[in-house]
């Protein structure tokens, strides 16, 4: 049975992913996402649902539009991949099978949608500031507002069991992570007299707060911030002049969250541990 709602979880997955991908392009340039109907972006001619499934159609046609043969990015692909991927691993964080994983166990099974919802919003941010410098208000707004109801009615997303106990927990969360990086910038500001911390930034870890906690607001800071750092290191030894440019700062604070989702309390229990040897 558990193998089923495995397939079941990577299946929607990709099917979330492949709205992902629409979103992604489409919520920066202020375009509805639901309608028209999925079109290639060259020819303009409409892509039919059979042309349209996850995965599938994108290696079945080699990558291509069907008509005019333009090139279809293979991100669009690893969108979907990546999302059916963290679905299933929530799911299988939820079963702790395989426990190879060392995932945290989910306290209720409640907190799976919740997390899918939480992902897909961090993978959608994540590529729209890859290609804008931009996080969506429908991302970071959305998360910091539905975070909190979502903890009222399920308070174990905060380890408790009443729901004012999980608002309590969430408004904690979203408020030391919207608090610490509004410092951040504006502290930022007047040292550097300019830009240090986009205000994108400051709203994501207001949402990331709001769904998992202020533990999770400082270790995705600091994940963030070291994973940042190697790749601003390689880039110069790579001698890439990205660095001219800012850097967005979103994708390496969703990778922080989600670590902290899947591994966090693990790493910090073993981290504990080392200083209390
Ligand atoms: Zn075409």
């Amino acid at each position: 049975m558990g193998f089923v709602f495995a397939c079941f979880a990577a299946f929607f997955g990709a099917c979330v992913g492949s709205f992902l991908n629409v979103c992604i392009w489409r919520i920066p340039r202020d375009e509805s996402v639901i309608a028209p109907r999925s079109h290639c972006p060259k020819c303009e001619r409409l892509i039919p649902w059979y042309l349209n499934i996850p995965v599938l159609s994108w290696v079945a046609l080699g990558g291509k539009c069907r008509w005019c043969r333009t090139p279809i990015s293979i991100r669009y692909l690893g969108v979907e991949l990546l999302t059916a991927l963290l679905f299933v691993m929530v799911y299988l964080q939820y079963t702790q099978q395989p426990s190879l994983l060392e995932m945290v166990p989910l306290s209720h099974e409640a907190l799976i949608p919740i997390y899918w919802v939480f992902l897909a919003g961090l993978v959608c941010g994540t590529f729209v500031d890859f290609d804008h410098m931009i996080i969506p208000d429908s991302v970071t707004i959305g998360g910091m507002v539905v975070g909190p109801i979502f903890s009222v009615l399920v308070p174990a997303m905060h380890g408790a069991d009443v729901w004012y106990l999980g608002l309590k927990g969430s408004l904690i969360g979203g408020g030391v992570g919207f608090g610490l990086l509004y410092l951040v910038a504006v502290v930022g500001e007047k040292i550097f007299k300019k830009e240090a911390m986009g205000f994108g930034d400051v709203k994501l870890m207001g949402a990331v707060g709001a769904f998992l906690g202020w533990k999770a607001v400082l270790f995705t800071i600091v994940t963030a911030s070291a994973a940042g750092s190697v790749a601003g290191l390689t880039l110069i030894a790579l001698k890439k002049n990205e660095l001219q440019g800012r850097i967005p700062f979103g994708p390496y604070l969703s990778l922080g969250a989600a670590v902290w989702l899947f591994w966090g309390e693990r790493i910090l229990g073993a981290y504990l541990k080392i200083l209390s040897l």
